[in-house]
């Protein structure tokens, strides 16, 4: 499976899939840490990133920084998309589970209508679930594909709804109230009942034992069937078969309900095709209008080959300064990782920080040749990946409230190899996650005030430079002797952890360098130096909070980075490089000699270079195990102990933007930006607003 997304679900879990390397998924650090980035125009001072926080969620914003410098073209074409995307909203929460959008109509239905008490602990308790379930888009948590259920009694829930008038209810078709609450209150309170939204227990039925609405009446034996044999294995440009459709059996025969216009989802479908055909009027330039009408034909056919020309001319449009994702992109909600759920991401690219990344781009080969590698494991050409940082404007679906901080399409993997993928990083939104982060991780877990100021005031950028150089030089470095076959083949399941140490220690090292600061993206040492606190600080300590008491450690990024911290730890301990402090019962790594760190980053780097260059497995695992897989047991104890004390939801999500167009004599003259504070009002609006679809589908 691609993967094309990376998450922050910061504080304790934030699992994800990557902007970095294709086709795997990768863990942002971001979360762990926390930061303010001095460099950055505080132009937002009054902008309050935090909304509110409740269950294990918390509710943030984001701005949209030079919206206003846009053009009325720029501005109309991001109204239209933003549109667009809204318009598509019901189909992610129809994919999620059958009865997602008939909970959803009663719970917005009771919160419209109620005219009781608001602080009674009952009605409290019941919009705590209704807030869980806006934010997963139905009643499995967004994260763990659990179900949640509400704290508020079912006698109460009922009477909530006697409450109403039936008018206001989704009910069926000559349904009686208490017909409906009888079919519904087993949905929405017995734990037996759907009780995981995705199951990837590959000992049980997949499909029968998942709650998403993309089979119904089908097993997986049949649904491998009917896809193995629409699968051309030959072709050397494989559609994606099964992505934009429902697998049902009617009268014992399985048939394909298509997502497109006048088939499944029409209503909503055709709604975002009239915005996209009002987008392509607006379009900055040809390539761009290529794509929007090939994504409006794909709507149209339903056919994935023409879902395919449409992403193949998605890649090529790499001038305009907007783009958007819209469609049905990632399987992760399919057992089998076929169906694709419905998402959208409006953007516009951030001009500053793309400048930064290629200020380091076009210097790929100085880096590669003043690197510590072996001469013969430089690349004598080396070019830099191309990646640029944009502004997240509008999301929907699949991708709100939780949110992507970078993504990496198209999926399908020939078109890949052709025509290339677009690898971007959601500025706006990282910036939101950093704002919102405030100091208490660092206040925790860094050794005194000094390196605490340090941390906040140069970390922010100094990360940013971590991704930049990890993305751009990283990974594009080194070369693998000949003979020597692909890392999977011969570091096979340490290839992964030892990619990214490798990626890692580049940036590492670089970010001790002058030369940054040469280019201009680094103000100073500074910035490396807290880089380097970071680093150890996280990798050796911090991110233990995402692992339950006993766990080993499993995750790829997760190993890389301890492994580094802890040879590096235990490399420079004759010269006390790093030093261990304990500290009224509190532990810290404190760093003694940021030069020696560097000299060690370097001869690490050297040795996994060699490793991945000579494909030396044993090395490479005796790295990973003896650095990367084991905890040290009441040091976890530790780090959770001081973390639980924190008090941080550990998801976080987004409120979105509301672009409103500002017309005169039927004309659109400009758009304003608002940012709503109030994350319930904008779920009811949402849902007033562009609901769709029925509430069974
Ligand atoms: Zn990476």
């Amino acid at each position: 499976m691609n993967s094309t997304k990376l998450f922050i679900l910061p504080i304790t879990v934030a699992l994800t899939l990557s902007a970095c390397k294709s086709s795997q998924r990768e863990i942002s650090d971001d979360a762990v840490i926390l930061k303010k980035d001095s460099t950055m125009p505080d132009t937002s001072k009054s902008f309050e990133y935090i909304s509110e926080q409740f269950a294990d969620l918390r509710i943030l914003r984001y701005e949209i920084p030079g919206f206003n410098e846009l053009t009325l073209q720029q501005k109309e074409l991001l109204y239209y998309l933003s549109e667009a995307a809204l318009c598509g909203r019901d189909i992610a929460w129809d994919q999620n589970y059958k009865y997602a959008l008939t909970i959803r109509k009663t719970i917005d239905a009771i919160v419209e209508n109620y005219k009781g008490d608001v602080n009674s602990a009952d009605y409290k308790n019941f919009i705590v679930y209704a807030k869980r379930v806006w934010f997963s888009r139905g009643i499995h948590h967004h994260y763990s594909s659990d179900k949640f259920m509400p704290e508020c009694s079912q006698a109460y829930f009922t009477s909530l709804i006697k409450g109403l008038d039936i008018s206001l209810l989704p009910v069926k078709q000559s349904e009686t109230k208490e017909a409906f609450i009888t079919r519904m209150m087993p949905v929405i309170f017995d734990p037996k009942v759907a009780p995981k939204k995705v199951s990837l227990d590959a000992t049980k039925d997949m499909i029968i034992n998942s709650a998403v609405n993309f089979y119904e009446g089908v097993n997986q034996e049949e649904a491998i069937a009917f896809y193995e044999k629409l699968t051309d294995r030959k072709s050397k440009t494989p559609v994606m078969v099964g992505l934009n459709s429902k697998l049902i059996k009617e009268n014992g025969v399985i048939v394909e309900k298509t997502w497109k216009v006048g088939g499944m989802y029409t209503k909503a479908i055709e709604k975002i095709v009239y915005w996209l055909e009002r987008a392509i009027t607006v379009a900055e330039n040809p390539e761009q209008k290529s794509a929007l009408e090939k994504l409006v034909v794909f709507y149209k056919s339903g056919s994935l080959k023409d879902f395919d020309d449409y992403n193949i001319a998605w890649v090529k449009d790499s001038n305009s300064a907007i783009d958007v994702v819209n469609g049905f992109i990632e399987v992760y909600e399919d057992p089998l990782g076929k169906k694709g759920s419905y998402e959208s991401v409006v953007s516009v690219k951030d001009f500053e920080a793309s400048k930064r990344i290629a200020a380091i781009g076009a210097n790929a080969q100085w880096f590669e040749d003043h690197s510590t590698l072996f001469p013969e494991h430089k690349k004598k050409n080396v070019k830099g990946i191309s990646a640029k940082v944009i502004n997240a404007v509008m999301e929907s679906g699949d991708a709100a409230p939780s949110t992507p901080i970078g993504i990496n399409l198209p999926n399908n993997e020939w078109i890949r190899e052709t025509h290339g993928s677009k690898s971007v990083n959601l500025g706006n939104i990282v910036e939101a996650y950093d704002k919102a982060a405030g100091g208490s991780v660092v206040n925790e877990f860094y050794y005194n005030e000094a390196i605490k100021k340090n941390v906040l005031d140069y970390a922010g950028l100094a990360d940013k430079l971590h991704t930049d150089m990890h993305e751009v030089i990283g990974h594009a470095s080194g070369q693998i002797e000949p003979g020597v076959g692909q890392p999977h083949e011969t570091l096979k399941n340490y290839a992964s952890s030892l990619e990214e140490a490798r990626a890692d220690l580049v940036a590492l090292y670089y970010l001790m360098d002058e030369k940054l600061v040469e280019l201009g993206v680094m103000p100073s040492l500074d910035y490396g130096k807290a880089a380097y606190d970071e680093y150890i600080t996280k990798g050796l300590m911090v991110q233990l909070s995402r692992l339950k008491l006993g766990d080993n450690i499993e995750e790829a990024h997760m190993r890389n980075r301890q492994m580094v911290a802890a040879w590096a730890y235990e490399k420079g301990k004759s010269q006390n490089v790093i030093e261990k402090k304990t500290e009224n019962g509190k532990t810290y790594f404190v760093i003694k000699d940021y030069l020696k760190l560097r000299v060690l980053f370097g001869e690490l780097l050297r040795e996994i270079q060699r490793i991945k260059s000579k494909g030396d497995y044993q090395a490479g695992k005796n790295l990973i195990e003896n650095y990367g897989v084991k905890v040290d047991l009441a040091l976890h104890k530790e780090v959770l102990e001081r973390y639980k004390k924190l008090s941080m939801a550990p998801y976080q999500g987004f409120i979105q933007p509301k672009l409103i167009p500002v017309m005169e004599g039927g004309k659109i003259v400009n758009v304003k930006v608002e940012y709503p504070t109030n994350f319930m009002n904008q779920m009811l609006e949402y849902g007033k607003n562009y609901s769709y679809l029925p509430a069974e589908n």
